[in-house]
C-alpha cells in the first residue's frame, strides 16, 4: 500500500501505539489500515468416479490444471464463495459436501479452503477464466501440470481418502521465508 484508501496521502508503515506489528498508517487523517489474509475456496468435486478440473486462462500459472477456486467475497460465507467460483470457472452445478482442507500459505497471505462437491449433472461450461473444463478419471490426473502446491496437496489427500473408503478434513501450512525487507518499517 502506497497511498491511503480514505484521503490518498502517502501511508508510512509503522508500529502503531499499543501495536506489536507494522502496520499502513496515513500521517495525514490518522487511519490506521489493517491488512489480513485473504481466504481462496474452491471444491474438489465428482461425478462418478471422475474428478473435475480446470485448466486455467488467467495468470498467475496459466496453461496449467487446477481445482475451480478462487477470492472469497465480501457477503457471501465460504461455502457459498466455493459454488461460485465452480460455476463461474466450469458451469458445473453441484452440491456442496464436508469441508475438506484448509491450508495455510503464509507467504501468500492466503488461506486455501476445499470443499467435497457432488456435481449434479455432467455439463460443463467453462467460464473466461478457464480455458476448459474436464472430468479426469484417477489415472489420468495430470499430477506434472496442476497449477499449486494446496491443489497436488487437496488432490493427493482425496485419491488416497477414497481408497480407503473415509474422507477426513485435512490441513496444513506452506511456510515461506518473506521476502527481505517487505515487512520492516520503512520509517
Ligand atoms: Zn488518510
Amino acid at each position: 500500500m502506497k497511498f491511503c484508501p480514505n484521503c490518498a496521502s502517502p501511508v508510512t508503515l509503522t508500529v502503531p501505539p499499543a501495536d506489536n506489528r507494522p502496520r499502513y498508517v496515513c500521517p495525514a487523517c490518522s487511519a490506521i489500515h489493517y491488512q489480513n489474509p485473504r481466504i481462496v475456496t474452491g471444491t474438489v468435486c465428482t461425478w462418478g468416479e471422475r474428478i473435475l478440473l480446470c485448466r486455467r486462462a488467467i495468470e498467475p500459472r496459466y496453461g496449467h490444471w487446477t481445482l475451480p477456486a478462487g477470492f472469497m467475497e465480501i457477503g457471501e460465507t465460504v461455502g457459498a464463495g466455493a459454488i461460485r467460483e465452480t460455476i463461474e470457472e466450469a458451469g458445473a452445478r453441484i452440491e456442496l459436501q464436508d469441508l475438506y482442507s484448509m491450508i495455510d500459505v503464509v507467504h501468500a497471505e492466503q488461506v486455501h479452503v476445499f470443499y467435497r462437491a457432488r456435481m449434479l449433472g455432467p455439463e460443463l461450461d467453462p467460464g473466461p477464466e478457464s480455458l476448459e473444463a474436464r472430468l479426469f478419471d484417477e489415472q489420468d490426473i495430470p499430477w506434472d501440470e496442476l497449477a499449486f502446491k494446496t491443489v497436488i496437496s487437496t488432490l493427493r489427500w482425496f485419491v488416497a481418502d477414497r481408497r480407503e473408503g473415509h474422507f477426513g478434513l485435512h490441513t496444513d501450512s506452506i511456510v515461506h521465508q518473506p521476502k527481505a525487507g517487505k515487512l520492516s518499517p520503512r520509517s
